[in-house]
């Protein structure tokens, strides 16, 4: 499959890991948008939140729990802002899902 997030998790493409388990990549977004911002994504290919279901969600379930585990080795104990972007309204570029995890400064409660 042609999938840029997939190839990064098999290492055809290289990325900054940060987080690998046997379920969940996670790697520094190559245009970050706050002092730390990873994304966070389940190593089987699911196209977006809008593909959830009672299938994959164990994969989405074990994203979620790397997230705390990445947040503490990131050292965001102030907190930080967890974000997928879903189709064409939502400005999805890439058709894997994934979970940008921003933080290390204090974010604007505005979302647009
Ligand atoms: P989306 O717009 O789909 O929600 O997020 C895609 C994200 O992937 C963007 O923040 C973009 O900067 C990031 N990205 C796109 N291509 C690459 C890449 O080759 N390497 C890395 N590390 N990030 C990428
Ligand atoms: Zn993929």
């Amino acid at each position: 499959m042609d999938c840029l997030f997939c190839k990064i998790i098999n290492g055809e493409i290289p990325s900054k890991k940060v987080y690998e388990d046997e379920l969940v990549y996670a790697f520094y977004d190559i245009n970050p948008q706050a002092p730390v911002h990873v994304l966070v994504l389940p190593k089987k290919h699911i196209a977006s939140a809008d593909s959830v279901n009672r299938e994959n969600s164990a994969d989405i379930a074990a994203v979620f729990e790397a997230i705390p585990k990445i947040a503490a080795a990131c050292a965001l104990a102030d907190g930080y802002r967890v974000i997928t972007n879903v189709g064409v309204h939502g400005c999805q570029s890439v058709k894997h899902i994934h979970f940008h995890l921003l933080g290390g400064v204090q974010l604007k409660e505005s979302f647009n």
